[in-house]
């Protein structure tokens, strides 16, 4: 994979260097298990492509982005939480966005409420 960046904490989980409980991969997708869970189930989803954000996304990365989502619904549908479930993506500091690799929570197993905080 050729699009990794050295200096991204998603991008060493995708490549091994650090460790991280994997949930699912293929060729264009990787998820693991978040590491401060704010669900019983709480997993990321990430494009193995590096780019930042939705803010920093490019018409030819709709694909994946759309990849994420299907894997998320998938995953939903293995931890039996298809009944209620949520995908969130943070986009910005202002939304608590953190990590600058785009990824997509999946957050079930509890009540959710909406409006979000
Ligand atoms: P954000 O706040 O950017 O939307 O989400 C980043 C998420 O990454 C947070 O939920 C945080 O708990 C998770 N996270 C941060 N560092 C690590 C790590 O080293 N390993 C794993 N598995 N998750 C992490
Ligand atoms: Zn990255």
């Amino acid at each position: 994979m050729t699009d990794l960046n050295s200096d991204c904490l998603f991008c060493r989980i995708i490549s091994g260097k650090i460790p991280a409980k994997k949930v699912y991969e293929d060729e264009h997708v990787f998820a693991f298990e978040d590491i401060k869970p704010k669900a019983p189930t709480h997993v990321l989803i990430v494009p193995k492509k590096h780019f930042a954000g939705l803010n920093e996304a490019q018409a030819e990365d709709a694909d994946v982005i759309g990849r994420c989502h299907l894997v998320a619904a998938e995953i939903a549908r293995q931890r039996n939480v298809e009944q209620g479930y949520r995908t969130v993506v943070n986009v910005g500091p202002g939304a608590g966005q953190t990590v600058f690799h785009l990824h997509v929570h999946l957050l079930g197993g509890r009540g959710l409420n909406w409006p979000p905080g």
